[in-house]
């Protein structure tokens, strides 16, 4: 098949419509449900490290049932915490490192979590992926939250090449138009979870096959 170049304003509407009845992306899922705070979305995205989305959702609702501000989870034992957080993978770390954050938040920022990248990043546990996510959920800033979905996906395409995540954050950052860098993370957590899958994409039904370069895809459906 002779490939279309990729027209990424016809890929991100295509992908709206094909992900629009499919689970929303974890951290878009809990600020639909009115945990907003940017400190309630970065303790989630630390429990979701290395953590299916389907045991992160009941794991940080569960938590935040019991304790959802930072001077509320400060005042938990490391023992309660670590057991409210028990599903998640690296449990008894994160649960240090959640306390850390919300003793800190509350001694230092009057807890308040500040928007403010270098403060997300100064906490052990965050990366840039947690860091853009809050900042660009939470905080309405224009930041790209690129997870092992947004790095596969955008490879395949051939829209960027980039052998990591964080690189693949680079190279984003200088060619999607800004209006979608929070909205890309939104759209292809469901569109990889679902069509774009790390085995065997879907290829054959993909909305995007006549302009996707399928780069590194051996074996599909
Ligand atoms: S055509 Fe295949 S590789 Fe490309 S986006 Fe669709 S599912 Fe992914």
């Amino acid at each position: 098949m002779i490939k279309k170049s990729f027209d990424i304003d016809l890929a991100i509407n295509r992908i709206r419509t094909a992900v629009e009845s499919l689970p929303k992306a974890a951290l878009f899922e809990l600020y639909a449900e009115g945990f907003t705070s940017p400190f309630e979305l970065l303790a989630a995205c630390m429990i979701s490290i290395r953590t299916f989305d389907e045991v992160m959702l009941p794991t940080a609702r569960r938590l935040f049932a019991r304790a959802r501000t930072p001077e509320a989870v400060s005042r938990l034992a490391l023992a309660e915490l670590r057991e409210l957080i028990r599903a998640s993978t690296f449990y008894e770390r994160k649960a240090e490192q959640i306390l850390a954050l919300a003793r800190r938040v509350a001694e230092e920022y009057g807890g308040e979590l500040p928007c403010d990248p270098a403060v997300l990043l100064s906490f052990d546990g965050v990366g840039p992926k947690c860091a853009n996510l809050v900042l660009g959920i939470a905080c309405g800033q224009a930041r790209i939250g690129v997870d092992i979905h947004v790095h596969r996906i955008t490879n395949r395409w051939g829209y960027v090449k980039a052998s990591t995540p964080e690189k693949t954050m680079v190279a984003l950052e200088a060619k999607l138009p800004e209006p979608y860098w929070v909205e890309i993370n939104r759209l292809l957590v469901p569109f990889g979870k679902h069509i774009c899958t790390g085995q065997r994409p879907r290829c054959s039904t993909c909305p995007l096959i006549e302009m996707c370069q399928q780069v590194g895809v051996t074996a599909h459906r």
